[in-house]
């Protein structure tokens, strides 16, 4: 990996990675303590789904490093971002490893962790608001409404296909709020499995997208109606959440009684 050693910054003695949480867009959504380490960074190494006014936030004499992360586009591959965040860290810098939503929430801030301790390289975990917490704010779905969840659950939505190792069965089970990440272009596959593990088809889901952005859509219905009538899978990231407490969301529209299911 390729240090932009052309690029004046002043190490300090001691390098020192800072994982940050950079919360689900809206800038405001920052934590003032990851708004401190961004102020301070002298490297940040990014991935894509940080909002332009996060990015605008880091100073202008730090070295900006994008490591992509599309689903399957990964400008660089995890152990490549493991190296540059030790290369800079020894070589006395302060490292800001800036992550959508909080870093421990499928975004694969553990491992990163286990690379930094492999390497014997300081650094501090800052949380951000994940995107269950910033989306369900946003579209008005309280997560574990009393009567209506007593629990919710975060999954990993990539994790619905084919052999699938997610509990269906109890994930089919009442009173509860599931939340699919990178789940919205499996939307058929995670329907098709709840329903066929019991979950009556007409359980209100919601599709939010661009979630506490200007950009933010939402659409709630059934989830039969939700998997007919969903707009097509965009590049904007998207949170599915399934469950009675979707009902309380201003944007539900629930399915008309005559229409087939
Ligand atoms: N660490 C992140 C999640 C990374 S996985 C967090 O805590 O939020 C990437 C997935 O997060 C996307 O596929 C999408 O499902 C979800 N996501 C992230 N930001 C989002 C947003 N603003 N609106 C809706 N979903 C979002």
């Amino acid at each position: 990996m390729m240090l932009s050693d052309s690029h004046s910054t002043t190490p300090s003695a001691a390098g020192m990675v800072y994982i940050v949480g950079a919360g689900p867009g809206a800038v405001d959504l920052l934590t003032l303590r990851a708004y401190d380490r961004i102020q301070r960074a002298e490297v940040v190494v990014h991935d894509r789904l940080i909002a332009p006014e996060v990015l605008a936030l880091i100073p202008r004499a730090a070295v900006r490093v994008y490591v992509g992360k599309a689903s399957g586009d990964h400008a660089v591959p995890q152990e490549g971002i493991h190296d540059l965040l030790v290369e800079h860290a020894r070589a006395g810098r302060r490292v800001v490893r800036l992550k959508g939503g909080d870093p421990y929430v499928f975004g694969r801030g553990g491992e990163e962790v286990q690379a930094l301790q492999a390497a014997g390289i300081a650094f501090e975990v800052v949380p951000g608001v994940t995107a269950a917490g910033g989306c369900a704010a946003a579209a008005g779905i309280p997560l574990t409404h009393r009567d209506l969840a007593n629990s919710c659950v975060f999954l990993p939505g990539h994790m619905a296909e084919g052999n699938s190792p997610l509990d269906w069965a109890a994930l089919a089970r009442p009173g509860q709020t599931r939340v699919f990440y990178m789940g919205v272009q499996r939307l058929a596959q995670i329907a098709h499995q709840l329903i066929a593990h019991g979950l009556p088809p007409d359980t209100p889901a919601a599709i939010v997208r661009d979630g506490t952005r200007a950009s933010q859509t939402v659409f709630a219905t059934g989830l039969s109606a939700l998997v007919a009538q969903a707009p097509a899978y965009g590049p904007q990231p998207g949170l599915l959440i399934i469950g009675e407490t979707v009902r309380l969301c201003p944007e539900f529209r629930p399915v008309a009684a005559s229409s087939p299911e």
